[in-house]
């Protein structure tokens, strides 16, 4: 049975998508059998494990709104173990969509058990926001993990994560825990990333990671080559620090 993590944070642009690509393609490299699930209308997963527009036949979309078998809808990535149910901007109507449906709540979570057993690892790529979709991948997961970034304000917000999580836990998925809380984009030069990271430790306590995750360019780069980082440049810091980040999820789930 797969351990599902959610990638989640209702701000943008912290480093979800980053996190859910090469931390994917991290438990990839140890073996681990990863499927990553872009829900995100954006598809920044999608296109940042190399999977272009014009090749996605069916996407999450379709999982959501049509029921379509999870099956028919992933894809292989080029980095060997890592797999993609890809989103396209299709999904920004989704939300709309299943409002009115029937069992609206629980598509994804469906969706997720029928594939369950072909992996170790599920990340789910979470949109910019609390609704719908990302109450659809609380109900799907075993826990969420929240990148933060490091800067002003970075735990604004958060209670109201933690708020939907109760929620989730309440009326769908009791067992739901917060995997661990991971500091992006971290600048060691300046005082405000030491005050962020204490901030975030006072409050998270132990469930934050250890590994850092600096601001590294080779990160920003990887993207739009279509690869992980541990594929573009295997020898940047970014690639050793999601490598060593792996090496703590690993840690924590025993596997
Ligand atoms: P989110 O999914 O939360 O919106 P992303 O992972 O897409 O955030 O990151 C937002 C932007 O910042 C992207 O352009 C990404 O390439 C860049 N980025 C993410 N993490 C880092 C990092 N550690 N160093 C430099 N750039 C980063
Ligand atoms: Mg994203």
């Amino acid at each position: 049975m797969a351990h599902v993590i959610a990638l989640a944070n209702q701000k943008g642009g912290v480093g979800k998508t980053t996190t859910a690509v090469n931390l994917g393609a991290g438990l990839a490299s140890e073996g681990k059998r990863v499927l990553i699930v872009d829900s995100d209308a954006q598809g920044n997963a999608t296109s940042g494990v190399g999977i272009s527009k014009q090749n996605i036949q069916k996407d999450v979309y379709d999982v959501l709104v049509n029921e379509e078998p999870m099956q028919n809808v992933i894809m292989h990535s080029a980095h060997e173990g890592l797999d993609i149910v890809p989103a396209t901007i299709q999904l920004s109507g989704a939300e709309i969509e299943l409002t009115p449906q029937m069992a609206r709540e629980t598509r994804l979570q469906n969706a997720i058990k029928q594939i369950n057993d072909q992996y170790d690892y599920v990340l789910i790529d979470c949109p910019p926001s609390l609704g719908l979709i990302t109450i659809n991948a609380f109900t799907a997961s075993d826990s969420i993990l929240i990148p933060v970034q490091s800067e002003y304000y970075a735990l604004e917000g958060l209670s109201q994560l933690l708020n939907t999580v109760q929620l989730v836990q309440k009326h769908f998925n009791p067992n739901l825990y917060v995997e661990g809380v991971l500091l992006t984009m971290y600048d060691a030069r300046t005082n405000l990333g030491a005050q962020v990271n204490e901030e975030v430790r006072k409050f998270f306590k132990e469930k934050v990671y250890k590994s850092i995750i600096p601001r590294n360019v080779r990160l920003s780069e990887a993207p739009s080559h279509g690869l992980p980082i541990i594929d573009y440049d295997p020898n940047s810091k970014g690639a050793k620090v999601y490598m060593k980040l792996t090496k703590e999820v690993l840690a924590a789930n025993d596997k």
